[in-house]
């Protein structure tokens, strides 16, 4: 999908595009599908997920000062590890081997980052989930996932969005007359001031020159899709 050769891929979704219609954190038909194609997409390419935890906690829901930030952070860390552990049992259910790993252990179900045991099971075609982001408060899970594209040398982030089918340069939502940029490099994202990920997380991608493509999760088939470049997308490059 990209010039360069593509065979160890890190897929970002996020958590808001797996919650319910009705509010319920999990939309199941939806997570089975996605979990459907990484099987298939896991036949020829090694795979990493991040999941975030939007769907249940986000560091930044509470009003007031009900909740000391770092504790609503680990809330929502704690929110990632649920999905990954939801995301992993439905991937063993279409076949695949998955290992889950958690910047925060919890003993019984989740492995801790050993980057080399990471790229051992990589390198055997076992998915690795990567849950809790980087396992520091003030921190998001965009941040997380640049991390873990570096420790699996990662040679592209697929990066799932929920309402936007690529970068604009403005909520495409709220101004009709946004423009569509099917193509940047990092410099002109950081420049530009658009609302990708993190500042810190993209600096990260450029200085390791990791490509991203930014691309609307929630259509059909949206990874086989964007893995074939048959959708929409922005490819985000050096
Ligand atoms: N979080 C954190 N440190 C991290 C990653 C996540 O503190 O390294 C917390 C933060 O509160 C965040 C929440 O976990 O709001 C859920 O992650 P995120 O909002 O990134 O999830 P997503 O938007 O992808 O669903």
């Amino acid at each position: 999908m990209s010039k360069k050769e593509i065979k160890r891929v890190l897929i970002k979704i996020s958590g808001a595009s797996i919650k319910a219609k009705d509010n319920n954190i999990f939309n199941l038909d939806y997570i089975k599908n996605l979990a459907k194609q990484i099987a298939m997409l896991s036949k020829k390419y090694q795979i990493g997920i991040v999941i975030g935890g939007g769907n249940i906690w986000r560091g930044n829901m509470t009003t007031g000062n009900i909740f000391k930030k770092a504790n609503a952070d680990y809330m929502g860390m704690l929110s990632t590890i649920i999905n990954a552990i939801a995301f992993k049992d439905i991937l063993v259910n279409y076949g695949c081997h998955v290992n889950l790993y958690s910047a925060l252990v919890i003993n019984n179900v989740t492995k801790p980052i050993v980057i080399e045991q990471i790229n051992r099971d990589l390198s055997k075609k076992n998915i690795a989930i990567f849950a809790a982001g980087t396992g520091h408060p003030y921190f998001t899970t965009d941040t997380g996932c640049v991390i873990r594209a570096i420790d699996m040398n990662a040679d592209v982030i697929l990066m799932g969005k929920d309402s936007v089918d690529g970068v604009f340069s403005d909520d495409p939502q709220i101004n009709k007359k946004a423009k569509f940029y099917p193509e940047l490099k990092f410099i002109d994202v950081l420049k530009m001031n658009l609302k990708v990920m993190d500042l810190s997380a993209l600096t990260l991608c450029e200085q390791h020159n990791i490509d991203i493509y930014v691309f609307n999760i929630l259509q059909s088939n949206s990874l086989l899709k964007i893995i074939n470049k048959k959708c929409k997308f922005t490819h985000i490059h050096k």
